[in-house]
């Protein structure tokens, strides 16, 4: 997969995507990434890529003209091609704008983009984007009900959870289907050791090393704590 981010903070990028598995993923081949300037698109000796807003308020509103021109020069069309040249496109390349008002992601969604070949994600910041900018976008996402600085920590949260999901990022170890919410229940709790800590022990059933135990043990605690914790995903 191939993973382009369009930001005016680009080095926000690189702790998050250059450790742990979004690294791993990289130094497999399974993922291509790139944190591209927005400024690079902007015109003048500012680069100015906000402006204020019509109708007045306060904040800054970021500005169509190089958005458009950053995805379009991202995605190898020609200037002014953008949003015609995708009509009917066959969804393998997705464009991302991340928002409040999106639909609130979930491990459905993760699932679903972690199939594409490539995602252009489009980062606001300030008080937002150019209302007209989202004529480029084929998801709108949102992470939460709460407002964010900006785009990029919420870009970098769909990012790990779609990439995890890519068959071979997590390794023969672990697989993303067993964990919470695969089945549509919460994962069972998880011990290591010592077995004793504190005065808290850790379940008989899981020092038996019988397996069909276990398995039925993991799965009544899934369930418990699915109807504990998170009512509403069994309904
Ligand atoms: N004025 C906007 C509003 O009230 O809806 C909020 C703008 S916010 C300060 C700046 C940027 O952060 C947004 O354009 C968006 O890219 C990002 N952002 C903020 N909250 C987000 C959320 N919950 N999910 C995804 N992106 C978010």
């Amino acid at each position: 997969m191939r993973i382009d981010c369009i930001t005016t903070f680009p080095a926000m990028f690189d702790s998050i995507m250059g450790e742990s598995m979004m690294k791993r993923a990289q130094e497999k081949g399974l993922l291509e990434f790139h944190a591209h300037d927005l400024r690079d698109w902007a015109r003048g000796a500012h680069r100015k890529t906000d402006d204020y807003p019509y109708g007045g308020g306060c904040g800054l509103v970021m500005m169509c003209e190089p958005l458009f021109a950053a995805v379009e020069s991202v995605l190898g069309y020609e200037a002014g091609a953008l949003p015609e040249a995708r009509a009917g496109h066959d969804g393998s390349t997705r464009i991302i704008f991340l928002a409040p008002q999106g639909k609130v992601f979930d491990d459905e969604m993760a699932s679903r983009l972690s199939t594409a070949e490539r995602l252009v994600f489009v980062c606001g910041h300030y008080e937002g984007i150019d209302e007209r900018a989202y004529s480029l976008a084929d998801d709108v996402i949102s992470i939460g009900d709460y407002v964010l600085t900006g785009g990029e920590l919420a870009s970098m949260v769909v990012i790990d959870a779609a990439v995890r999901k890519i068959p071979g990022v997590l390794g023969a170890e672990r697989g993303a289907e067993t964990e919470s919410f695969s089945d549509g229940l919460l994962e069972y709790p998880q011990y290591t050791r010592p077995a004793t800590f504190r005065g808290m022990e850790v379940p008989e059933v899981l020092l038996s090393g019988h397996h069909g135990n276990i398995d039925e043990w993991r799965r009544a605690q899934s369930l418990a704590r699915t109807e504990r914790l998170r009512p509403d995903l069994l309904i």
